[in-house]
């Protein structure tokens, strides 16, 4: 794997694509959760230490294919600039003659963020002429964008091409990145527990199927579990289910059954008579939900079975919250599988949270540094371990 840390970048422009797609106040455009600015310093310090000079280049937002005030990068500027200790040039677009200007006169040292790439439509579009226009800017491509790492778009795998073997290279956080998700994927130590919640089965379908093919135990819980409870024959009320999916849920126990794969669902849960954290809440085993209640976190006997697979793990995956933690009423289950995670990571397990709401939810509690690895990447770390190829790696690796 080509890294950063094997160049020496003194009077080099390095041409980053980075992930700040960071949400920003609706009111006063400031950036809310920093975490992917801070992602980002640990390569642009290294580069600007050799004595080389940075070109930012990320999206924000979804644009509908123009410039949109709201989704503008300039609304970061101060804060990177802050959290650099050194001052940010901005140009408001990526390509163009001001652009290439802007970038010719940047001296070492100095750093310029270009605006969204996602105002020119040929980003997504994964445009050549667009991808080779921004390649002209930098003498060195640099990837640190994992969250955008299994997108097919001009600055995230199409420019590569304009660059030779050696000036490619990933940043330090997508090195890490892959690292950490190789490290499940090619580890052979057992027990490997793989922990999977939210609202979709149909999101994490194929990460189940993939999973049960590497895994010793799959927990199950969240709304999705519920449409497993289903086509297992048992009643869920008013919970979660898509019913176009229960058959495939039948096909993933059978499955992991002739596998050998343990496969958890919560024996019981917390219901509510509505979704809401006032709702009338009571306990019951989640295969016996009357009608106009709903499932909407684990229940005890649940998180204890959990825990004790958990426990006894040696490798840990965990995508997904256990149930509506953003509500303080329905949060428990959620925060006990994270503190359980965190006591095994404790006594020597290896364990890697990815996903936005479960990262949202380890953070919540304070326990992100308590797991091995809080990836940055929901969609990129899903596909990564479904198996796929993702674009940005292989662009850099081909
Ligand atoms: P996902 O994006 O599929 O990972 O789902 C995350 C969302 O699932 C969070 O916003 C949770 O509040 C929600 N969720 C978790 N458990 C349940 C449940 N039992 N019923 C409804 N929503 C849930």
């Amino acid at each position: 794997m080509r890294t950063v840390n094997d160049s020496n970048f003194a009077n080099k422009k390095a041409l980053i694509r980075v992930d700040f797609n960071v949400p920003l106040d609706k009111q006063t455009f400031a950036a809310t959760d920093d975490t992917r600015l801070r992602a980002a310093l640990k390569t642009i310090n290294k580069i600007i230490a050799d004595g080389g000079s940075v070109i930012l280049m990320s999206h924000l937002g979804r644009p509908k294919g123009g410039p949109e005030d709201k989704y503008s990068l300039k609304h970061i500027v101060e804060h990177l600039s802050g959290l650099l200790n050194k001052p940010v040039k901005f140009i408001n677009d990526c390509i163009g003659d001001d652009v290439k200007d802007a970038a010719e006169n940047l001296k070492p040292g100095e750093i310029l963020l270009l605006e969204n790439l996602r105002f020119h439509p040929e980003e997504e579009k994964g445009d050549e002429k667009f991808a080779e226009q921004l390649s002209k800017l930098g003498d060195v491509y640099v990837n640190d964008a994992f969250g955008t790492a299994h997108r097919s778009h001009a600055s995230t795998a199409v420019i590569a091409k304009y660059f030779s073997t050696e000036n490619k290279m990933f940043g330090y956080l997508m090195a890490a990145e892959i690292e950490a998700g190789n490290k499940i994927l090619n580890n052979h130590q057992k027990p490997f527990t793989a922990i999977i919640g939210g609202a979709k089965v149909s999101d994490k379908i194929l990460i189940l199927e993939k999973l049960i093919d590497k895994a010793d135990n799959i927990v199950v819980g969240g709304g999705m579990a519920y449409t497993f409870i289903k086509a297992t024959g048992g009643k869920i009320g008013n919970s979660l289910c898509e019913e176009d999916r229960l058959e495939l849920a039948k096909q993933l126990l059978e499955k992991a059954k002739n596998k050998n794969v343990n496969f958890l669902l919560p024996y019981d849960s917390v219901i509510a008579d509505k979704f809401d954290n006032d709702a009338m809440k009571a306990n019951c085993m989640s295969h016996e939900i009357e009608d106009g209640w709903m499932g909407l976190d684990i229940g005890n006997k649940a998180i204890n079975d959990f825990i004790e697979v958990i426990k006894n793990s040696k490798i840990i995956l965990w995508n997904g919250p256990m149930g509506v933690f953003e509500m303080e009423n329905f949060k428990n289950g959620t925060v006990e599988v994270a503190k359980a995670i965190a006591e095994a990571t404790q006594n020597g397990a290896y364990s890697l949270v990815g996903g936005g709401d479960s990262v949202a939810a380890v953070n919540k509690f304070d326990l992100a540094d308590k797991v091995s690895y809080v990836s940055t990447g929901g969609g990129a770390m899903l596909e990564f371990f479904e198996g796929k190829i993702l674009p940005g790696i292989a662009a850099i690796e081909e």
